[in-house]
């Protein structure tokens, strides 16, 4: 069953120190504010983290729907606790709605991005690089998927270009619509890979998601499993099987991953403030005492109201922090990696003697 999932030799390698303790492997296939669904060598299951878990989880984070764990399993139940997070190979993170520190793993173990825009819609070049960026960030490998191309006269040519501005990514042309292309998009995909769709509003995502996994069977998706009061409830699947042996993780918020920290750049929102920026002497100017600011021209002269320039000031620092707390991110995931196993070893003794702590 897991087998399905992407459980590999590497994952079963890392799970040693897990499996001594007695417990089995599962993954997140719904991540919930309750209890998380994992799926299992025996079945789905309603899963909560263990108390020390759920300490860790405080600074560490929840696990996320991709998440391969370690669990104890009360199959009869339907119910299992979640004992250990495994590394992960790859994550989208963004930072928590209520906080600017905390980070938020909100996808994990994704192999493939698929960077999805139209090729009907102007073409937003810098709209494109942030998807492409928070794309490569993850660690994942990005495709850029062309939709309705049924809309588009010379649909080669436009991929051409478009391919100039990803450099180091193939570039795939589809027409959900007319069915075409969707076989070449499967085949980046190798059975137990994973793959998010990522993209702006419109452009296609959602019924790119409807042709690859089939109307019916996305209604098949949802599943009944217990909660953890034992109650029966109805959750839609996150992560989803593919036909062709692939899956695809869904979950609320990775479409626009990206677009927190880009949306329509803050260029398109304050387009009249980037103008005035290129009229500046200097080429690197900080709108502060350099001669021949425009925008300081721009201020004085009323043109420019003052609490505006204050938001984009403000919204421009916000992005580089979140650019820093990204690298840092990285390198927190990382060090984590490396302790990962260690924990996991001094866990198992601690588990051997008190199985519930
Ligand atoms: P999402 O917001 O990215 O999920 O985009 P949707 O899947 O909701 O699609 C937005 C609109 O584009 C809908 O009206 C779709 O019917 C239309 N659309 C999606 N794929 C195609 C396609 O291949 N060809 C054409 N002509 N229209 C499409
Ligand atoms: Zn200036």
């Amino acid at each position: 069953m897991i087998e399905l999932y992407g459980w590999s030799d590497a994952l079963q390698l890392a799970f040693e120190p897990h499996a001594r303790a007695g417990y089995v492997p599962a993954r997140v296939i719904v991540q919930q504010r309750e209890a998380d669904l994992v799926v299992t060598d025996v079945g789905t299951l309603s899963a909560r983290l263990s108390g020390r878990l759920r300490h860790e989880a405080r600074e560490a984070g929840h696990p996320a729907a991709g998440d391969w764990v370690a669990v104890s399993a009360k199959a009869g139940e339907g119910t299992a606790t979640i004992h250990a997070v495994l590394p992960r190979r790859t994550a989208f993170v963004r930072r928590a709605a209520d906080s600017v520190q905390t980070l938020q793993v909100i996808a994990a173990n994704i192999d493939v991005v698929f960077v999805v825009t139209s090729m009907n819609a102007d073409l937003n070049p810098r709209r494109l690089e942030r998807f492409l960026a928070a794309a490569w960030q993850s660690g994942a490998r990005p495709v850029v998927v062309l939709t309705k191309a049924d809309l588009c006269e010379e649909p080669e040519r436009q991929a051409a270009e478009i391919a100039t501005l990803a450099v180091g990514c193939p570039v795939v042309v589809v027409s959900a619509r007319q069915g075409q292309g969707l076989r070449g998009l499967m085949d980046h995909i190798r059975p137990g890979e994973t793959c998010v769709l990522i993209g702006s509003s419109g452009v296609g995502k959602s019924t790119l998601v409807n042709a690859l996994v089939g109307e019916e069977r996305m209604a098949t998706q949802d599943i009944r499993a217990a909660d953890a009061r034992g109650r029966h409830t109805t959750s839609h699947r996150q992560l989803i099987l593919l036909p062709g042996g692939g899956l695809l993780l869904d979950t609320p918020g990775i479409r626009e991953v990206g677009l927190i920290d880009a949306d329509e750049g803050l260029g398109t929102v304050f387009d009249d403030i980037e103008q005035l920026a290129r009229n500046c002497r200097f080429r690197d100017c900080g709108h502060t005492t350099e001669p021949g600011c425009a925008v300081r021209d721009a201020l004085n002269a009323g043109l420019l109201e003052a609490d505006r320039w204050a938001h984009f000031q403000k919204l421009s620092r916000e992005l580089a922090a979140l650019d820093l707390a990204k690298d840092r991110a990285a390198q927190v995931v990382e060090r984590r990696r490396q302790a990962g196993l260690q924990r996991a070893y001094r866990s198992t003794k601690r588990d051997l003697r008190d199985p519930d702590s």
